[in-house]
């Protein structure tokens, strides 16, 4: 059988046999810009069930026939990032979606300069990244909320990498790098993955308030990343990169 060359996200059940009716732009998008024909094959996955197989029928209907990957879920990361412009608040949901974040948290700052964001475009984008990479799971894009309402609510098990400005201009030894990350080891030893945030703030970085109030949290670590000061764009991509590799799935 020929390989599937269109990979397509579903919001609807999937097993031998479903027949899943397509909405307008998806039936678009497959007859008209990927130029399928009823016959042809194309991959799906709606984030839960993994990956399977399906046709295309008349009618703007699709025939699910088998499995083809098993469902495929990243670490227990989420990312807490206060929105920028729009391009590059697209972007770092774009590139939460394929380093493997489970959940995208939009937040507020003090500093922060987008007070508002379009959810369901996110969530589209974090689709698109999710169908773009092979994925099977998509992380859920939040409602954007204040950072201080984030943090009341925590579950204090989860550990928090808090990307802190303010240590760029430090020498690494002073700044602790990433071996604040290493209390993700300890955690590890303690029994299989702990759950992880990354906190990224805004153009404006975070007021001493905020990181006061970091450091009295006993699950938050502040991380320098390098001795640069990186946009929040780099600074997102870096973060989940290095995190990744010390205490994700890249290893
Ligand atoms: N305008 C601020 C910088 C904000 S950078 C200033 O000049 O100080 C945006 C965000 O990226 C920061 O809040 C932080 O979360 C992250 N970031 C950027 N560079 C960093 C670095 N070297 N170490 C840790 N975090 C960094």
């Amino acid at each position: 059988m020929a390989e599937a060359r269109v990979r397509l996200y579903l919001d609807h059940p999937l097993g031998a046999g479903q027949t899943v009716p397509l909405s307008r732009d998806q039936a678009h998008y497959l007859g008209t810009v990927m130029r399928l024909r009823p016959g042809d094959a194309l991959a799906v996955f709606n984030g839960c069930d993994g990956e399977w197989r399906a046709m295309l029928c008349r009618g703007a209907t699709l025939h699910v026939t088998a499995q083809t990957a098993p469902q495929r879920n990243p670490p227990d990361l989420w990312l807490l990032f206060a929105p920028i412009k729009k391009a590059r608040t697209d972007f770092i949901v774009e590139k939460a979606a394929e380093l493997g974040a489970a959940r995208i948290m939009p937040i507020l700052t003090e500093r922060s300069q987008s007070r508002r964001i379009a959810r369901d475009r996110l969530q589209a984008h974090a689709i698109e990244a999710a169908e773009q990479c092979g994925g099977t799971f998509v992380p859920p894009v939040d409602a954007l909320r204040p950072l201080g309402d984030v943090l009341a609510d925590w579950p204090p098990e989860r550990q928090l990498m808090f990307c802190d400005e303010a240590l760029a201009d430090r020498s690494s030894a002073l700044a602790g790098d990433l071996a604040a990350v290493g209390a993700g080891d300890v955690a590890r030893q303690r029994g299989g993955a702990c759950p992880w945030a990354i906190l990224i703030g805004p153009e404006g970085g975070f007021t001493d308030a905020e990181r006061a109030r970091l450091a009295a949290l006993a699950f938050a670590h502040p991380v320098r990343l390098g001795p640069r000061i990186l946009r929040a764009d780099t600074a997102t991509v870096a973060a989940l990169t290095l995190w990744q590799d010390r205490l994700g799935d890249w290893r």
